[in-house]
């Protein structure tokens, strides 16, 4: 007998963890982190306190408490005993954080499986960026401890990946990074198909299609399926990729200064101001961290992403910095500074980061645009409220417009329940969505965290 058991994502966005377990074998399909549970309970400076591993997020119900899945690091000062591996890989869907964060505290002996691409963009982010998401080296945590490296193994589209009994196909779909997959799992039982994150209306949606087909043709026991944009109404204004290109060459074309804010994983966002600086005759100005990020994946021939200092549409913007780290060193040089944006602020588009706002200061555009193309800010979330208010607070100061334009990495809720019906799974398990109820299907299963459901 098969069965799935979801450890996070149940009744919120994010967190995925899905055991699916099989005569013995045991994988994970993602090992992110729930961040609406830890929200609860941590803001700011209160925090958990890493020199105890895993003891503050099992004692508040945040990781599943489970023996021979996490390295000894993790476990070493909590109850559980560190003992050899009892599972057998982790599958990762796409390298956002609400699908791999958790990663880093798994025993070192669980391989973790994930796209080359993702695997690329997560080392630049570990390179680049405070966290590390995994170790392909024995890691050294804050207090000084080894954290041992990860196994981390790469899949293809397509591919089949046996781990004991269980067979996992990755079938890409389009989403706000590239890299991302869903997977169809054989098992003993039957078919689990599993849509990771998805949608239908960006740039790639044939990907989806695909993932799709793949999962119907399984005629699979159990679809486990995200829900992000299915709500009671849908409040935010969400575009196509392609209309946001449209309507942000219109803002372009409009206005003298223009910034633009987008996630720094979303390359189909950046691919889009791209084109939209080089129709416009002007020059799109990145930060270091996406020059690194552009040159990491370099030799990703299905991205094909315009290379920093060669193309002549792009240039790489250093700030004014005391000291530099290593990795930006080397592309020092080559960079623009704050007086050339200055100086060329009415022929550039200018990506903008809500944390380094305060070059606004150096640049002082006076009038012009911010297109933010980005989600709108959470309601229920009083972060995301405050953000949106100091942003605004700094575009008001400089005499910026705000723009909201963002296309959505999730299917709406029409598009999520079409895919349902057309996989056709005998039972429906809705994850990453804080509305479960609305899944009225007949054979939607009510889901626990924690609670095996059989395939
Ligand atoms: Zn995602």
């Amino acid at each position: 007998m098969s069965s799935i058991t979801c450890y996070g994502g149940v009744g919120e966005i994010g967190g995925n963890k899905v055991l699916v377990e099989d005569s013995g074998t045991r994988i994970f399909l993602d090992f992110g982190q729930s961040f609406t549970h830890l929200d609860d309970y941590f803001v700011e400076y209160l925090q958990p306190r890493l020199r105890f591993g895993l003891r503050d997020y099992f004692a508040l119900d945040l990781m599943p408490k489970l023996k021979g899945l996490y390295n000894s690091w993790a476990v070493d000062k909590t109850d559980i005993d560190h003992c050899g591996p009892q599972y057998h890989a982790v599958f990762l869907s796409h390298p956002h954080y609400d699908h791999i964060a958790h990663i880093r505290y798994l025993d070192q002996r669980i391989p973790i499986y994930m796209g080359e691409t993702a695997r690329t963009i997560l080392r630049s982010v570990n390179d680049t960026g405070r966290a590390q998401w995994f170790y392909e080296k024995d890691g050294v945590a804050r207090d000084g401890s080894v954290i041992p490296a990860n196994d981390v193994r790469i899949f293809r589209t397509g591919e089949s990946i046996d781990t004991g009994s269980i067979e996992v196909l990755p079938v890409h779909v389009d989403h706000s990074v590239p890299g991302a997959y869903g997977f169809v799992v054989n098992t003993g039982s039957g078919a689990v198909a599993y849509t990771g994150d998805i949608r239908r209306h960006g740039n790639r949606p044939e990907m989806t299609r695909d993932f799709i087909d793949r999962a119907k043709q399984a005629g699979p026991k159990v679809l486990v399926v995200e829900g992000t944009r299915v709500a009671p109404e849908e409040k935010r204004k969400d575009f196509s990729e392609a209309e946001v290109h449209e309507k942000g060459k219109e803002i372009v074309e409009s206005n003298g200064f223009v910034m633009a804010m987008r996630y720094p994983k979303d390359l189909d966002r950046f691919r889009t101001f791209y084109q939209i600086a080089k129709e416009t005759g002007r020059k799109l100005v990145i930060s270091l961290k996406t020059a690194h990020m552009l040159q990491a994946l370099r030799e990703d021939k299905a991205l094909a992403l315009p290379q920093p200092f060669e193309d002549s549409s792009l240039e790489v913007y250093k700030r004014e910095m005391k000291v530099y780290k290593v990795w930006e060193v080397p592309m020092l040089d080559k960079c623009v500074d704050y007086k050339w944006v200055k100086q060329n602020q009415d022929s550039i588009i200018w990506e903008q980061d809500f944390y380094t706002l305060t070059e606004l200061i150096d640049v002082k555009p006076g009038k012009g645009a911010c297109i933010h193309s980005m989600s709108e800010p959470f309601e229920e979330d009083p972060m995301s409220q405050l953000q949106d208010e100091i942003l605004q607070n700094w575009l008001g100061r400089f005499g910026i417009g705000h723009h909201q334009l963002h296309a959505s990495g999730h299917a709406s809720m029409d598009e999520i329940f079409e895919i349902v019906e057309e996989i056709g799974a005998d039972k429906v398990v809705p994850v990453h969505t804080q509305h479960p109820e609305l899944f009225t299907m007949e054979n939607a299963v009510k889901t626990e965290a924690g609670k095996p459901i059989e395939v």
